[in-house]
């Protein structure tokens, strides 16, 4: 392993392009500026370290700034009160500290870009100065904005400026039950990438349907509730699809209730979509229909949600899980999911990838005999980065491999 001030090379057993594209006895070599200039077969008697040199994990879906939970509550609505209390209780410093932590976890595992929620302004400030890619949106609620609301909510909340950062900007308008069709309609006219928690329970398609029901009390609560509300009287991805905001520009987080069409209507628009499989879990769900999704041409991306519904935000026990939830996926479609599936949810396309003009970000593991035995130990079995390379410089060198 060799490092010029003009950049780098690295020779390695195995070079992983992508989760299905690996070379045999490779070598990738990058510019001073961070960018991988060739990555190719190594020449003949070149000495290869015993590593396989991997593209970084994108985590499509994360809420950084979000602290665990003290208590699980019973059912989801009750869950959304006891997420607003914490994010309440939680002062600018505290979100500071979890984001920080972080990314150094995310960083340390070889994860190197993230789809985040913003929910307060802390993340977009933070990741502005961080070197982890991917996207911050900046989540707008509102479900009782009309127009001139909404405009004002939108100049209100600026995303993270154009090609300045190494994070990208967009907007999170949070989901169907608590942002208005004024305010969707705002969010899809700036024309930015959109991040939308998309029919994630039964109550949520019953109050898109009706009006009535948990939702419509919580919003009556919370003041929420426009006088004279209709409901749309469909489900989500249809109510989405008629507000403009079905694109490739959108990734679905969640798509647990899908509803006959659906996958039809999401795969024709070209929007991802992003589970969390520690959600699925921690809420004791049944695992919606992914090997369909996939084979109906979905980008479907692998996200950790937050702390408060899940243990922690490791994508590599994402994919262990992955695995587990979906009998039916093979490790290359669970490593795609964790890495240019989560780019395309990201409208990233060159993360996750290891190509010319790409960023030299990357990380190396122990080289097993095969390129099946060393993909299973990334995704199966969650092992742990022996370095990791941000923009062509090292981030993390452990003196061992770890699990
Ligand atoms: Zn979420």
């Amino acid at each position: 392993m060799s490092r010029r001030a003009a950049g780098g090379r690295l020779a390695a057993r195995w070079i992983a392009l992508d989760a299905d594209h690996w070379l045999e006895g490779g070598e990738i070599v990058w510019s001073a500026e961070g960018r991988i200039v060739s990555v190719r077969r190594a020449r003949k008697g070149t000495r290869l370290e015993d590593v396989a040199v991997m593209p970084g994990l994108v985590n499509a879906h994360v809420h950084l700034q979000l602290p665990a939970l003290a208590q699980r509550p019973e059912s989801f609505v009750p869950w959304i009160g006891a997420v607003l209390a914490a994010r309440a209780a939680s002062t600018a410093a505290d979100e500071r500290r979890r984001i920080g932590a972080a990314l150094v976890a995310l960083t340390e595992e070889g994860c190197l870009a993230v789809g985040d929620i913003d929910s307060t302004g802390t993340s977009t400030a933070r990741l502005a100065g961080a070197d982890m890619r991917g996207r911050c949106y900046r989540e707008l609620t509102g479900f009782h904005l009309d127009r001139a609301g909404a405009r004002a909510l939108l100049r209100e909340r600026p995303t993270l400026p154009r090609s300045r950062a190494a994070t990208a900007g967009g907007y999170s308008p949070h989901a169907p039950y608590s942002v208005s069709a004024e305010l969707f309609r705002a969010a899809v006219a700036t024309r930015a990438p959109l991040a939308i928690h998309c029919a994630e329970v039964p109550l949520e398609q019953q109050f898109l349907r009706t009006g009535r029901g948990p939702f419509a009390e919580l919003l009556a609560r919370l003041g929420r509730l426009p006088p004279g509300f209709r409901a749309p009287g469909m489900g989500a991805v249809r109510w989405l699809e008629r507000l403009g905001a079905l694109t490739t520009r959108t990734q679905l987080v969640h798509c647990q209730e899908l509803e006959r069409g659906d996958v039809a209507r999401i795969a024709q628009s070209g929007a991802a979509i992003v589970v969390c499989p520690g959600t699925i879990e921690y809420f004791g769900r049944t695992p919606p229909p992914v090997p369909k999704w996939l084979a109906a041409g979905i980008p479907v991306a692998l996200g950790t949600d937050s702390r408060a519904s899940n243990t922690g935000l490791s994508l590599r026990r994402e994919m262990a899980r992955a695995l587990e939830l979906w009998p039916g996926l093979t490790p290359v479609q669970v490593l795609a999911m964790a890495t240019t599936n989560g780019a395309r949810a990201l409208c990233r396309p060159g993360l996750g990838r290891l190509r010319p003009g790409g960023h030299a970000d990357f990380c190396t593991l122990p080289a097993q005999a095969t390129v099946a035995a060393t993909r299973d130990a990334v995704v199966a079995s969650g092992a742990m980065p022996t370095a990791v390379w941000v923009a062509g410089t090292q981030r993390v060198r452990s003196a061992r491999p770890r699990r």
